[in-house]
């Protein structure tokens, strides 16, 4: 049983088909630069290796047709007819407040998805585009949308909505959404595979530390409150984005500093964060490397990033009565960086949090890094969102 997923972003497309029967990834790609000039597909079919196709492809659906001629191509390929997928799973940014689940896509569901573009207007846009255009290519095989919000649909009411007026919620659904969902969904679930128990009796906090980063509070096996909010602007520093600052700094950029309201977005979104302060890069490994060599800001950018993680761990372990039962880290960061993970935790011990050094030499890989004696089981988990969308997919269809 072969699914494939779909990631679509406005320039770039990636996807991957997985074999469900084994979870094995029989080839992945990713175009990019679709719509602009020198439009490039890269393709890897996990036995016969890497085919790049370069060209003018002006839109999604002339993208979308050479991936899937790709996907049936004799050589590169991984099926003999498009029909031998059995669903197709398309990555959805927003959700809204109707979606707790991924869902079957028809008529009714994508104009929800449109009246969505307002809370996502980078993101649910070229979602919607892919959906369309593989409908269309593959009228019949069943579409089906994972949401990055839909795992936080638990989240009570006492944590999503915001202390400003009432009616702005009710009027323009102005309230804390969280992102990054199905990957602290997959986490969780792989954690609760490795200590062999049952996630619904255990209180976890998951720390996805990507470019894009937020921490996740679980209990009960389901999300009680994330960092990221409104937008996937909020929450703990990022790569490029501010995370939580002080709401009347968007209005002084605009008022004092002579920004646009898009100049301030810009800024607030993509020259912050790490980059930001350090002003050396938003990549984490250039930033460690500055701070070594004696760089003051890059040390700093850092520390405010530990900061405010370490925060705001220490803030869902009260909100869930105390000492948690485990820690996961994961995506770049949180799978690679031993630094990160030590300097997060350096001083939790109040919170029975304590990790081995030795342990936390692991990358990449599925690891517990807690000391022995650790109250706190910590652990890197690497995501994997696209066998996350892949698995849903099935779920839906074989309901
Ligand atoms: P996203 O999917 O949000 O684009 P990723 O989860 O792929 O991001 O994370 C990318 C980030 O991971 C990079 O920008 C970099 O900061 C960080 N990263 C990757 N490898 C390492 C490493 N060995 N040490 C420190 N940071 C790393």
């Amino acid at each position: 049983m072969k699914v494939l997923v779909i990631n679509c972003g406005s320039s770039s497309l990636k996807y991957q088909v997985i074999n469900m029967n084994t979870y094995e990834v029989m080839c992945q790609g990713i175009f990019e630069r679709i719509g602009l000039e020198d439009s490039v597909l890269t393709h890897k079919n996990s036995l016969k290796g890497k085919y790049v196709v370069k060209g003018n492809f002006s839109n999604h659906k002339d993208a979308i047709n050479l991936v899937l001629e790709t996907l049936s191509d004799k050589k590169y390929g991984v099926v003999n007819d498009i029909n031998e997928i059995y669903a197709v799973g398309h990555r959805v940014v927003h959700g809204g407040e109707k979606y707790s689940k991924s869902v079957l896509i028809d008529e009714e569901v994508l104009s929800y998805l449109e009246e969505c573009v307002k809370l996502a207007p980078i993101h649910n846009p070229p979602n919607i585009i892919g959906i369309r255009v593989c409908s269309e290519l593959m009228p019949n095989i069943p579409m089906i949308a994972v949401f990055d919000t839909a795992f936080h649909q638990t989240i009570p009411e006492v944590a999503y909505i915001y202390p400003i007026e009432y009616s702005l919620y009710e009027n323009y659904g102005i309230r804390k959404y969280g992102f990054h969902g199905t990957s602290h969904k997959y986490v969780t679930q792989k954690l609760g595979e490795v200590l062999n128990r049952d996630i619904k009796e255990m209180k976890i906090i998951s720390c996805h530390l990507g470019n894009g980063a937020s921490i996740c509070a679980i209990k009960g096996g389901v999300s009680i409150d994330t960092s990221m909010g409104f937008t996937p602007l909020a929450g703990i520093a990022m790569g490029t984005r501010s995370g939580n600052i002080d709401p009347s700094i968007s209005t002084f950029l605009i008022e004092e500093c002579g920004y646009t309201a898009e100049e301030a977005n810009e800024t607030l979104n993509k020259k912050s964060g790490v980059l930001g302060i350090s002003g050396v890069s938003s990549d984490f490994r250039d930033i460690e490397k500055a701070a070594l060599e004696g760089n003051k800001r890059a040390k700093l950018a850092l520390d405010i990033f530990y900061y405010r993680i370490r925060g705001q761990i220490a803030a869902y372990a009260a909100h869930m009565g105390g000492v948690v039962d485990a820690i996961i880290f994961t995506a770049g960061i949180g799978e690679n960086s031993s630094i990160t993970r030590k300097a997060c935790l350096e001083g939790m011990n109040f919170l029975g949090i304590d990790i081995d050094n030795n342990r936390n030499n692991v990358r990449g890989e599925i690891g517990e890094i807690s000391a022995e004696a650790s109250k706190v089981k910590v652990f890197v988990i690497p995501t994997n969102e696209e066998l996350m969308i892949a698995k849903e997919t099935l779920e839906v269809i074989l309901a």
